[in-house]
């Protein structure tokens, strides 16, 4: 039903659900269902042939009850309107379950990055910041990278934003190089905090991880991360990893170290010597201990839900299951780590760069490590007792947290009752 609906859609269905839990007044439930502000602009951009081409644009701020806006800017010849609103509210709930001061937001630009060559493409990032300039800002809204945006290209934003306003500002942008004010500890953030929900799950259902077998979908940098550190920080076998060429399977393991570096020469993880090839689909149903999509959404579906043998499935990608497989999947007592929760490990650690940002001064790695862990438990933890204390599953629990604390500032800020 619901996969029909554009993802703006869906949001605003998952909004009705937990309003309705929380008995949230119909102000406030009306007032949450849509952003509170948008641009849409155009950026005109010199090609390398002399032309110019014009590129549409779009930031949209949520919601800043909680503090200023968060997301990131994605490049992306398919970008919509509605793709840019829905995961500026899912950035929303994100912030608010991990409770860090942020709220959310998200913006984009429809375009084909790959098409770009490198000047054009520092032109059209240069472009997207003095059409946003007066929009955002540290206190206001801070843009990170998101689908084909690099660190590379949130330099070139940082040097124009600051150069607009003639102030050093590196906190107007997360996910910088690490030589140009970024935080230690980004790049394996999103799979750490994965890893760290995985933990306290398997505390919670009493289930000990040291050799228990693990199942990765994609290996990029959330799949390649969870491998190295399940396999530090936990004890887990992983028996399957694939990406978008097909899977591979193997009972004894699959060591980490030799897979990249078969990836890294044959540009896949298909055909690994000493393991089977196995289809995605294959992989999602394997008879392991935890499953993490860490590639694409929609793979958890109603048509294979029910084949789902994981007792965990910690979702590193974003929207990999349909609100169908959820209800199938808690039925059969799998345990969903859901995404807003499981991956929300970037962007705490993107709130930690700011923060660095601000003080001008930096972390060592072990300071992250620790603080990323607490945020993570605690966030794992309220979650898990809103789904025991109200009986239901974890991603419904986990918006239950989320919008009350949204709710609850917008509130005590006198905006809606
Ligand atoms: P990535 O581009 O580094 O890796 C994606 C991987 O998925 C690649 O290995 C690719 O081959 C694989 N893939 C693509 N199509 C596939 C298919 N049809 N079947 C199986 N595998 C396929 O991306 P990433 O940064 O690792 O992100 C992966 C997921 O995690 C996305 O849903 C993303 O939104 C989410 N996520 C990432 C971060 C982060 O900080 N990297 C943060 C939050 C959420």
């Amino acid at each position: 039903m619901s996969t029909s609906l554009n993802p703006f859609e869906i949001s605003q269905q998952q909004l009705d659900e937990a309003a309705a839990i929380l008995g949230l007044s119909p102000a406030m439930h009306d007032f949450l269902r849509t952003p509170m502000r948008e641009l849409h602009f155009s950026i005109p951009v010199q090609m390398d042939d002399g032309g110019f081409k014009t590129f549409q644009g779009f930031r949209v701020q949520y919601n800043d009850a909680r503090g200023p806006a968060k997301g990131g800017i994605r490049f992306h010849p398919d970008e919509t309107i509605d793709t840019v609103r829905a995961l500026a509210a899912w950035m929303t709930w994100k912030t608010s379950v991990v409770d860090i001061p942020l709220g959310g937001g998200k913006g984009g630009v429809i375009c084909d990055p790959k098409a770009l060559s490198e000047g054009e493409l520092e032109r059209l990032s240069r472009g997207y910041i003095r059409r946003v300039a007066y929009f955002i800002g540290p206190d206001k809204d801070v843009p990170a990278p998101d689908v084909y945006t690099t660190p590379q290209i949130m330099a070139w934003m940082m040097d124009e934003y600051e150069t607009i306003t003639g102030r050093h500002l590196p906190g107007i942008i997360t996910g910088k190089p690490v030589q140009l004010f970024g935080s230690l500890g980004r790049g394996d953030a999103t799979a750490r905090g994965g890893i760290y929900v995985t933990r306290e799950a398997a505390r919670a259902l009493s289930l000990n991880l040291q050799g228990a077998t693990a199942a990765i979908q994609g290996y990029g940098n959330a799949g390649q991360y969870a491998h190295l550190l399940g396999r530090d920080l936990l004890g887990l076998k992983v028996v399957a990893v694939s990406d978008s060429k097909g899977g591979i399977y193997s009972p004894a393991g699959i060591d980490y170290g030799q897979v990249v570096k078969w990836k890294d020469e044959t540009r896949s993880v298909v055909n690994y010597p000493g393991a089977d090839n196995i289809t995605n689909a294959e992989l999602l149903e394997l008879e392991v201990d935890v499953l993490f999509p860490a590639a694409l959404e929609n793979v958890i579906t109603a048509s294979n839900a029910d084949r789902i043998r994981a007792k965990i499935v910690g979702e590193l990608a974003n929207g990999p299951t349909t609100p169908e497989a959820d209800t199938i999947l808690y039925n059969n007592g799998v345990t969903v780590l859901p995404d807003f929760l499981c991956n929300a490990g970037g962007v705490t650690v993107s709130y930690f760069e700011q923060v660095q940002n601000a003080y001008n001064f930096y972390w060592p790695l072990e300071e992250i490590h620790t603080r990323l862990d607490d945020k993570m438990t605690t966030a794992f933890h309220a979650v898990h007792q809103m789904a025991q204390q109200r009986k239901v599953h974890n991603r419904l629990a986990a918006y239950l947290v989320a919008v009350q604390r949204v709710a609850e500032t917008v509130a005590l800020r006198g905006w809606v009752k």
